[in-house]
């Protein structure tokens, strides 16, 4: 049997990596600016978080969601705390897109309505729903297509304000920071307008911090940057370091029904353990800091060059838009440099590194991209 051949591969081989370093089977070092896709928060392999999914496996791996499951409480105690909504209720899944789909339904429930507000350049996931929230038609199969989507300009509330005023809006989900398509920032302005015009008109504001969320820009969570309060907040990627998991945090005036959401897999064991490891080395470790520092520091030192237009994002959710295609340049950066970066289309790098990325780590990386250059 083949695999199905849907992705693009590197010709690397990964078989161990420690920090913000990988291996290859060929004993090549690698410094990792792109965190396995923003997924890898308090680096590779940290001993404690290793340590806890190691004594939980020996402990007891899954059982089911009609059992009660302590891990999950802890959970959500510590995550209220550490992101200051210690009133919203969490709710556990498995995935980035699963988070969406479910705030997304959370939405319709919540104002029987069934069409949903999203933006240009978007990334939701590739789920039924959230895929059709994604500003992206060549992902989007017939049957997605379906779903009442309306996408509107990012930055502009009286597009936005246009579209809820016909009443028949459950929702507006929108990226902390867009990351896939392109790393753009919505202003702080926007966002404030963004959640009034949604308490105006009834429709739920939905705050998508999958890639932006747990720390990557500093904050808590991207949105926190303009200080608007969502209705439900979506998470996935750095949540567990890499171990499978998602979940929505979810504003005290949407009630729970029994039944109305659910998941074999959600808040399991393994992934409860590895997400309270993660929070807790984040938080001894200061990692929401040091991504502000070192991404900081890194947009500082991004050498100007004649090819680049702009550098954007905040913390360690960076993006560099060159004048031209940049396959080239991030290749030479992983043959000829061992670095790996992101991309966001084809002319931007993207960096995503993990969120205890050194300032040492960092200038290794502003080297060696002015000799790429
Ligand atoms: N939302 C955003 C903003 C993302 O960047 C991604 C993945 O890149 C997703 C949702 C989907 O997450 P997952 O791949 O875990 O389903």
């Amino acid at each position: 049997m083949n695999l199905f051949d849907v992705y693009s591969l590197f010709d690397v081989t990964p078989v161990r990596a420690q920090g913000c370093r990988i291996w290859d089977d060929k004993g090549q070092e690698y410094l990792d600016l792109y965190g396995g896709h923003a997924v890898i928060s308090v680096g590779h392999t940290h001993p404690r978080y290793v340590a806890a999914l190691k004594d939980q496996l020996d402990r007891i791996g899954f059982y089911s969601n009609s059992v009660k499951n302590p891990l999950q409480e802890q959970l959500a105690k510590e995550l209220g705390e550490a992101s200051g909504y210690t009133d919203y209720s969490l709710f556990l899944d498995n995935s980035g897109a699963e988070s969406n789909e479910n705030a997304l339904k959370l939405a319709s429930f919540q104002t029987g309505r069934d069409r949903i507000v999203a933006f240009h350049r978007s990334f939701h996931g590739r789920t039924s729903g959230a895929v059709a929230a994604t500003d992206n038609p060549k992902i989007v199969s017939p049957f997605n297509a379906n779903h009442k989507v309306t996408f509107c300009d990012l930055n502009d509330a009286a597009g936005v304000e246009k579209e809820l005023a016909k009443g028949d809006v459950a929702g507006v989900i929108i990226e902390g920071i867009q990351g896939c398509g392109g790393i753009h920032v919505p202003s702080d302005a926007f966002m404030l307008e963004l959640e009034a015009l949604c308490h105006k008109y009834g429709a739920l504001l939905l705050l998508d911090e999958v890639q932006s969320g747990y720390g990557r820009t500093g904050r808590f969570f991207a949105h926190q940057w303009a200080g608007v309060r969502p209705d439900v907040i979506t998470m996935g990627k750095g949540i567990a370091n890499g171990f499978p998991c998602g979940g929505i945090l979810i504003a005290p005036h949407i009630r729970a029904a029994k039944g109305m959401l659910g998941t074999t897999f959600g808040g399991n064991y393994l992934a409860m353990a590895a997400a309270l490891a993660v929070l807790a080395i984040m938080r001894d470790e200061d990692l929401v800091g040091n991504a502000l520092r070192v991404g900081e520091y890194l947009k500082d030192n991004i050498p100007a060059s004649p090819l680049i237009n702009e550098v954007r994002g905040r913390g360690l959710m960076l993006g560099m838009e060159f004048n031209c295609p940049i396959a080239d340049i991030r290749r030479k950066l992983l043959f000829e440099k061992h670095i790996f970066t992101g991309v966001a289309g084809s002319n931007m790098i993207r960096l995503l590194a993990p969120l205890c990325l050194s300032q040492d780590e960092a200038a290794t990386f502003i080297t060696a991209l002015k000799e790429v250059l």
